[in-house]
């Protein structure tokens, strides 16, 4: 391992502009990391590693466009530096730790011209959601002294566990709430418009990062004989599946199922150049064996005996601007129909609001415009508890 990672160091210009940092929306100061690696400062370098997702990003940040990729010796000979490996090494011996000089003091008084002032006072933060962008902020309320309580309605990191095995092993997921879990009280519970307003009177600030959090309909008849993608990543379906729809969900859910049925058929509504899944993972869902069907809307869903008929019409579409659907159609016979045209953050939970949100909630990650696990860190990791103080002294 040693020799790997003094190739992959040897191999960095530690350029001036790096664009592999430019890359990384965590801001990641990738070639200063490499240097300490270079010089076998392994702790330092990842104490550098500001978040307890290191191994996490490594695996799952897209590959087109990360650190690697964008590495000038990329863009010169195809290979950039391999830094996701050195962030996976640091991560999984080095750890992400926390010592005892990097808690703040905290409740001492100073008193000036006979006036006492409490420094740094403890606060209260409520974090609503137990994904990359809360538990990222969690932590770092946690090390920023403040006492924080985590409400999550499922499981820790529940959309992570989404992710098939063979791309994020679950251990990886274990190992980020093992070495994160002192930092906050755990409530497993589902947060309503109602507890949240009062949340927001009852604590300091409130971080609201409860992700994507409702899927989109197929919006066709006989949508309820489809079965949801979370359903199909978690049990895995045999016999004939179709998968609607073209991102990321869609293709793991017809990678992982493959592994298991008899034919798996992918049916987008776009051209194979727009699918918005990761183009890696559209090539091993293809090396799998799965059919990609594209320019095909659904239109009706009907069971007829014992199997699903999905009809669906042909489409026009370009570079991702206008789709035309047209007159023709076709239907296909499948024992099962799987909704994968993805999900997004449905507002309810912000309905007893009223008009305006209260100062003192702030919405990270996938449920303020994230799509990615590194942007859901980034988020939190940018997000600055100083105006806590101005809030609530
Ligand atoms: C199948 C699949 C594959 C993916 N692949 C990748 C990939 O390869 N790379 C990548 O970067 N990203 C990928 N993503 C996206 C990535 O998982 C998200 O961008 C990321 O998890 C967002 O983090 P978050 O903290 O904002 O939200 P989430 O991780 O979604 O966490 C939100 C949490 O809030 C909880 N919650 C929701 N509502 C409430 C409520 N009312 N009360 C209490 N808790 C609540 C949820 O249960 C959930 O645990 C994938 C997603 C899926 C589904
Ligand atoms: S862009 Fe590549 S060569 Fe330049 S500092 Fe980053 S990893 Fe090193």
């Amino acid at each position: 391992m040693i020799e790997l990672l003094q190739e992959i160091t040897s191999k960095c210009l530690y350029c001036a502009k790096p664009k592999c940092v430019a890359a990384c929306p965590i801001g990641n100061n990738i070639p200063h990391i490499l240097q300490l690696v270079k010089n076998k400062q392994f702790f330092a370098a990842a104490r550098e590693l500001v978040h307890p997702f290191g191994s996490v990003c490594s695996l799952v940040c897209p590959q087109h466009a990360n650190c690697q990729s964008s590495c000038v010796l990329a863009l010169k000979d195809g290979a950039g530096v391999d830094f996701p490996v050195v962030e996976r090494y640091l991560d999984t011996y080095w750890k992400f730790t926390i010592r005892r000089e990097d808690l703040p003091d905290q409740n001492q008084t100073v008193t000036q011209n006979g006036q006492t002032t409490v420094i740094n006072p403890i606060k209260k933060i409520a974090v609503v959601g137990g994904g990359p962008a809360g538990i990222t902020i969690a932590t770092k309320m946690h090390l920023a002294g403040h006492k924080v309580v985590l409400f999550e309605r499922n499981s820790l990191l529940s959309t992570l566990r989404l992710i098939p095995d063979y791309r994020l092993p679950p251990s990886y997921i274990s190992e980020v709430i093992k070495r994160t879990e002192f930092c906050f009280e755990y409530v497993n519970r589902n947060v309503t418009p109602q507890l949240l307003v009062d949340l927001t009177k009852r604590y300091d600030m409130v971080y609201l990062c409860v992700g994507k959090n409702k899927m989109y309909n197929l919006g066709i008849p006989g949508e309820e004989l489809a079965t949801p993608y979370d359903q199909a990543l978690t049990e895995l379906l045999d016999g004939e599946v179709i998968v609607v729809g073209g991102g990321n969900t869609a293709v793991d859910c017809a990678t992982l199922t493959k592994a298991r049925a008899q034919k798996v058929t992918i049916a987008y509504r776009r051209s194979v150049q727009e699918m918005p899944c990761f183009p890696r993972e559209l090539y091993y869902c293809q090396r799998a064996g799965v059919e990609i069907l594209n320019n095909l809307a659904p239109v009706k869903l009907e069971k007829v005996d014992d199997k699903l008929h999905l009809t669906l019409a042909k489409t026009v579409s370009e570079n991702r601007g206008k789709l035309t659907v047209t007159d023709e159609q076709i239907t296909l016979v499948a024992d099962h129909v799987v909704s994968a045209v993805g999900s997004y953050f449905d507002k309810t939970i912000l309905s007893a609001f009223g008009d305006t949100l209260p100062t003192n909630l702030v919405l990270l990650g996938d449920c303020n415009g994230g799509s990615l696990v590194r942007e859901a860190i980034a988020q939190a990791l940018a997000s600055d508890h100083t105006r806590i103080g101005a809030l609530r002294n």
